[in-house]
């Protein structure tokens, strides 16, 4: 069975990552414009950094919830017949089991050298970083901004138009492109299955819709597609 599996900020709510469109419409207090633009990081490289450094300090106190768990043993069982792309820049699905997974937004814990593409790990803040070792560019987090092409693109239609079963959880469908990849499997034949806390933006789309926390959907799903 070929499964894709697409994951936003909901995931990771439990676990105490707060997810991005909260009622005030802001990423932690900022307006997206201000912080996860190319524009707002040519404009005032400091306060992009001091942000995006203050999101990976805070991985530090945070863990995987049951939601990340279950998809590292969803992983176990299907092997190269399931692909797992986010759109989180976290790294609570790694850290809950998950070895191969597409960040189709990018990762914090990871630097790209505005100069020659480079990437490398990076764990502490980012802000008066030297510059690139091999080119002596600036780097910038290694994140996908808006107005950015999303990473692994020809991967995940590949999968999204191969898969028997697409499943959507903690996203809220306002983003594209992950926003449409459901009514790209649909239009492929898969079955399509939204976990979400509430109905999305893009419920509609999908064949079935099951609201609630992702720590309790999540398992029983994974549980239900193994037969357990
Ligand atoms: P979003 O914040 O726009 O939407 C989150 C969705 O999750 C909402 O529909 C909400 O109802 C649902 N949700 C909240 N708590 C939940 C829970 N406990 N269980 C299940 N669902 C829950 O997130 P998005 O659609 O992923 O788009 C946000 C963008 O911002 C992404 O591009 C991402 O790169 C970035 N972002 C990432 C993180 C992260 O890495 N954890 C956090 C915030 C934002």
């Amino acid at each position: 069975m070929r499964v894709v599996v697409l994951t936003g900020a909901g995931i990771s709510a439990e676990s105490g990552v707060p997810t991005f469109r909260d009622a005030d419409g802001l990423w932690e207090g900022h307006r997206v414009e201000d912080v996860a633009t190319p524009e707002a990081f040519a404009r005032d490289p400091e306060t992009v950094h001091r942000f995006y450094d203050a999101r990976r300090a805070a991985l530090a106190a945070v863990a995987p919830n049951p939601a990340h768990e279950a998809l590292g043993r969803l992983e176990r069982a299907l092997g190269d017949d399931l692909l797992l792309v986010t759109q989180n820049i976290d790294d609570l699905h790694e850290r809950g089991g998950s070895a191969d997974v597409l960040h189709m937004h990018g990762r914090l814990r990871s630097a790209l050298c505005a100069g020659c593409g480079a990437r490398t790990g990076w764990e502490g803040p980012m802000l008066d970083a030297a510059p690139c070792a091999d080119c002596g560019g600036d780097l910038r987090p290694d994140v996908v901004w808006f107005g950015e092409v999303p990473l692994g693109m020809d991967r995940i239609q590949r999968a999204v138009a191969g898969c028997e079963v697409f499943c959507s959880i903690g996203t809220s469908g306002a983003v594209y492109p992950a926003a449409g990849f459901v009514q790209y499997a649909a239009a492929y034949g898969a079955r399509t299955l939204e976990l979400n806390l509430v109905p999305s933006e893009g419920t509609a789309h999908f064949a079935e819709a099951r609201h609630g926390p992702a720590s309790v959907l999540v398992p029983a799903w994974v549980d239900e597609l193994l037969g357990d």
